[in-house]
């Protein structure tokens, strides 16, 4: 049986603003998602036995906070209606974070919202690929919605996108989180992915660049103990290196349903969330069925589900069979190997290059470093609890932000 963990849920696909590098091919539909459709979704994925204990909801893949705070009190008046005993739902939203004001703030403590803002560093850098329709910057409003959120003590991470510039200034990145107070941060790599193609990756060495970002930026958070509690990429990677011999290593981007996406017609699909939306005569569209017509538990059944599983396996096999961090990585993101390789059956991406690949050698690099005695013991639990603390000067905080989320 599935194990639902993660609920991707398109409230309308409509974003207020327009970035270059956006994978969302219906951005600029004013579509919002029925409140029968929310029904007829939560009501099946609670009846189906599915979720363990724990579900976890993202809004996303359009701009979540255009639409009424009261169209969220309904949606999460409507879960928990029909949530059973024993079950938990955590909200979050991806966001722009322009459209944040008061009302928002006590909207998102009011109901425990998890928050992530989309923002690519200062100014200058967040403004050459972040744009409204008519082309203006939207730093200054971005960063007023992050500012409220501190102001109000609503905790939040940021996601920022690594583009050919920004891979160039860690410092400035550095410098620019810790004068705005931003103490969790996610990076996203420019992709090829759904109806985006990265330009800027093409050119220049750009696994040596993120390489050199990377450890950049956790060598001046080490040195400035207090100013970050989370680099998502570092920490992950310290917890996939560090884990038990024997633990596998989760992919749920490669587990039937363990990430399941719905788009604001009810269309269901499942894998990497961003195949909602793409096109294949091969997959059938990727879409699975739809939540108002078919049956959920059905949708386990369909030929196309499992031409993509079979697909899938046979791509994370190849990374078993040849990839030297297939124990750390798990047989990477479906939707990177489609757009970059043309096929699920495959295995290196220039997207598990970087944020794979680079990350662990950083990592292992530091291992390396540690002294075989001293404050740190040589087990290797306790390495994994200290090594936050040698390398930056702090624990590591939990693994709670999807390494999916696209900014
Ligand atoms: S790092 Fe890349 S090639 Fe290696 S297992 Fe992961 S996806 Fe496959």
């Amino acid at each position: 049986m599935p194990v639902m963990e993660l609920l991707v849920i398109q409230p309308t696909p409509f974003c207020n603003i327009n970035c270059s590098y956006c994978y969302l091919p219906n951005r600029h539909s004013k579509a919002v998602v029925s409140r029968e459709t929310l029904a007829n979704l939560f009501s099946q994925v609670f009846a189906s036995g599915w979720v363990d204990g724990f579900l976890s909801v993202v809004w996303h893949a359009g701009e979540p906070m255009v639409l009424p705070i009261e169209f969220y009190r309904e949606a999460f008046r409507i879960v928990d209606a029909l949530k059973p005993a024993g079950v938990s739902v955590g909200h979050s939203f991806q966001t722009n974070g322009m459209l944040i004001d008061d009302a928002w703030c006590d909207f998102l403590i009011e109901q425990d919202v998890g928050i992530g803002v989309s923002v690519d560093g200062p100014k200058h850098l967040h403004d050459r690929h972040r744009l409204t329709r008519s082309g203006q910057g939207t730093f200054d409003r971005t960063i007023a919605g992050i500012r409220r959120l501190r102001r109000r003590g609503v905790r939040f991470h940021v996601i920022s996108v690594l583009s050919s510039l920004n891979l160039k200034a860690p410092a400035e990145m550095f410098d620019f989180y810790v004068s705005e107070g931003i103490k969790e941060v996610c990076f996203n790599v420019e992709e090829s992915e759904g109806s985006h193609v990265s330009s800027s990756f093409a050119q220049g060495d750009v696994e040596a660049d993120y390489y050199r970002f990377m450890s950049e930026f956790w060598r001046l958070s080490s040195a400035n103990p207090g100013k970050l509690d989370f680099i998502r990429e570092i920490d992950h990677a310290i917890q996939q290196v560090m884990r038990p011999r024997d633990a596998i290593t989760a992919n749920q981007l490669i587990e039937p349903f363990a990430v399941t996406s719905m788009d604001v017609a009810g269309n269901i699909s499942t894998f990497s969330p961003e195949l909602l939306g793409l096109k294949s005569e091969k997959y059938g569209d990727y879409l699975l069925g739809n939540i108002n017509t078919d049956r959920l538990v059905d949708l386990a059944g369909r030929p196309n589900l499992g031409n993509m599983q079979r697909d899938i396996r046979a791509g994370v096999e190849l990374c078993r069979q040849q990839c030297q961090y297939f124990s750390v990585c798990g047989g990477g993101e479906p939707v990177n190997k489609l757009s970059e390789n043309g096929t699920f059956v495959s295995t290196e991406t220039t997207y598990c290059r970087l944020t794979r690949k680079r990350v662990t050698d950083l990592v292992l690099s530091a291992l390396d470093r540690l002294p075989p005695s001293g404050s740190c013991a040589s087990a290797p639990d306790d390495i994994a609890d200290n090594l936050p603390d040698l390398v930056r000067g702090e624990g590591s905080t939990a693994s709670r932000i999807e390494p999916w989320v696209g900014g």
